[in-house]
């Protein structure tokens, strides 16, 4: 195995709580670092690079063959941002596959090149698109992350990864925007190309009412029946 340092914030297996696979029994590798800023972000103590500990990759290979718990249905690459760290990512996931075990990994998918390296070794896509009352960056950079997002979501199904997409919305989001932006998803892929929609609303600060929701559910609903609004169910079982 290459000699690669990782920078790892923690690892530990819960139950799923976002997206379409809720409820399944996952490990959890959480990098450290993130140079987004989603106002929102529930993983502050993973965002410095230095909120992680060093480690090997073959280290962290060890640490996920001695904490691996019988009937585990996946391993998730999170953060942080996991692709602040592809060729680790790469790495970590290709150990996995070798053990039959299904690698997924949720992204805010930043960069397509960085994606591209991880890829072969994910089965499972989580695409998250940013809005831009996310403050994730700069208005000026904002346009840059969308494109990203959009080239990462036709990749991974270029590539026939299992995909879904992701949008956190909160009482700050703009109903025009997130029209706009799933009209710009539509106009990218075709509907049976994703296994889901999410729409997920902030938890804790800026909630967004129901009738909010609705708005986001209805822009969608035209394209894609099967778009779902899914709380962080963690937050309401009171796990990780
Ligand atoms: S992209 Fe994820 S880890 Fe980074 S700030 Fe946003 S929510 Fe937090």
């Amino acid at each position: 195995m290459i000699k690669l340092k990782v920078s790892l914030s923690e690892i530990f297996t819960s139950v799923e709580g976002e997206g379409i696979y809720f409820g399944t029994k996952t490990m959890f590798v959480r990098l450290a670092g993130c140079h987004l800023k989603c106002f929102w972000c529930d993983t502050p103590y993973a965002l410095s690079m230095n909120d992680g500990k060093d480690y090997e990759v073959s280290d962290v290979t060890k640490m996920i063959d001695d904490n691996l718990i019988q009937n585990t249905y996946k391993v998730n690459f999170t953060g942080g941002e996991p692709l602040l760290q592809h060729n680790a990512v790469h790495e970590i996931a290709k150990h996995i596959k070798r053990k039959s075990l299904r690698t997924y990994i949720e992204s805010a998918c930043y960069d397509l090149e960085r994606f591209k390296v991880v890829l072969p070794y994910i089965d499972i896509c989580k695409v998250e698109f940013k809005l831009s009352d996310s403050k994730v960056v700069d208005i000026k950079h904002y346009e840059k992350l969308l494109e990203n997002e959009l080239k990462c979501l036709e990749e991974a199904i270029k590539n026939k990864k299992s995909t879904y997409t992701k949008i956190v919305v909160s009482s700050l989001s703009d109903k025009k925007e997130f029209e706009e932006l799933v009209k710009m998803i539509f106009n990218t892929i075709k509907p049976d190309d994703i296994e889901g929609f999410i729409i997920q609303p902030v938890y804790g600060e800026s909630e967004p009412s129901l009738d909010k929701l609705f708005q986001f559910y209805d822009a969608v609903y035209p394209y894609y029946e099967q778009v779902r609004i899914v709380p962080q169910l963690q937050k309401v079982m009171g796990v990780r």
